[in-house]
């Protein structure tokens, strides 16, 4: 069974999240970045799995294509949103006939608003921990969890937030991915209070996720995305190449944006990040501009098991 080559070579592996396309013209720009993508050889790909209806149905298909017709090792993501445990069985039964192994296990927000109370569904699970229990007991999966840098918007305090993702850990999760962030101080300081909290389960991969900037509305979107509002020294950046004109700077607007990943990059390589996650909306130009500055390349050698 194939898992997460997180690893395997001195260089740091790097690795790319996709969302679900809501139609065909969407579906088919998702196949270019895939494309796109497969010439550079990322560790894993993951797929997020959200919104209701048809789009999760496509979700389903899609990664499982990404099993089936790519040379990609697909992550697929698996929320307990308006799931009953039966449903969510069928979901990692449905994954495991595409020969998907690795999931991404996660409680999700309420559909809607983010920020809204969360419900459990009545015959459901009310965290992550416990689904991380059913998808190990289901098989032979490999399953990683979320972590938050600057702790979950919905934790009490940093403490209590680590301690809950130590319970995931231990339940069976073999990695986390954290939620995209703007200070790697704060990537660190997670680093160090998962091994205080458990040397043990401290001891496995955190993966820092990143967003390159392209425009102020992806400013928006990683403050939605993160919860977060960007640190005032990197959004002064963003606005400061901007100007008194964002729609004509914004070429300028874009190379701050990637310069910033790139220079996030290349400290968490120097810090010793397991590997770098690129959230990236289905676009593969302004990720593969980051890895081109970090000296990634498409000629690199695939990263061998
Ligand atoms: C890398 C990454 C990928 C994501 N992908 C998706 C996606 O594809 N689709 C999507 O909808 N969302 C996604 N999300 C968002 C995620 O679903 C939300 O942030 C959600 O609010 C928290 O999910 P979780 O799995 O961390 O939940 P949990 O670990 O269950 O935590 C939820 C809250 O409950 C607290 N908590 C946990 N366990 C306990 C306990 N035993 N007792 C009391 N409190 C507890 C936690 O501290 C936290 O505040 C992703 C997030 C990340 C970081």
């Amino acid at each position: 069974m194939q898992s997460l080559r997180i690893h395997s070579r001195s260089a740091v592996p790097f690795s790319v999240e996709f969302n679900p396309p809501r139609d065909a013209a969407a579906e088919a720009r998702l196949w270019r970045a895939v494309r796109e993508f497969e010439r550079m050889h990322p560790a894993f790909v993951s797929m997020t799995y959200g919104a209701g209806g048809s789009t999760r149905d496509r979700t389903v298909r899609v990664t499982g294509q990404l099993a089936t017709e790519t040379t990609l090792l697909p992550v697929a993501h698996l929320t307990a949103v308006e799931h009953s445990v039966a449903e969510l069985r069928s979901l990692v039964g449905a994954y495991a006939d595409s020969g998907i192994r690795n999931i991404l296990v996660l409680r999700g927000d309420p559909p809607g608003d983010p920020l809204g109370e969360w419900t459990k569904h009545p015959h459901g699970v009310a965290y992550a921990e416990e689904l991380v229990r059913i998808v190990r007991d289901l098989g032979d999966f490999h399953v990683g969890v979320a972590s938050f840098p600057q702790g979950h918007h919905r934790s009490p305090d940093l403490d209590s937030d680590t301690a809950y993702l130590c319970a995931k850990l231990r339940a069976g999760a073999e990695y986390s991915i954290t939620q995209m962030f703007f200070d790697v101080d704060d990537y660190l300081r997670l680093r160090d209070r998962v091994i205080a909290c458990d040397p043990v389960e401290g001891a496995k991969p955190i993966i820092p996720e990143l967003m390159p900037i392209t425009s102020l509305r992806t400013v928006e979107r990683a403050e939605e995305l993160s919860g977060r509002p960007l640190p005032a020294a990197v959004l002064e950046r963003l606005h400061k190449a901007a100007g008194d004109d964002p729609e004509a700077n914004r070429a300028a607007v874009r190379e701050v944006g990637i310069e910033i990943a790139t220079e996030m990059g290349q400290r968490l390589i120097d810090e010793g990040a397991p590997c770098l996650h690129f959230i990236t909306l289905n676009f593969a130009k302004a990720t593969s501009e980051v890895l081109t500055n970090l000296g990634y390349g498409v000629s690199a050698a695939p990263i061998s098991a």
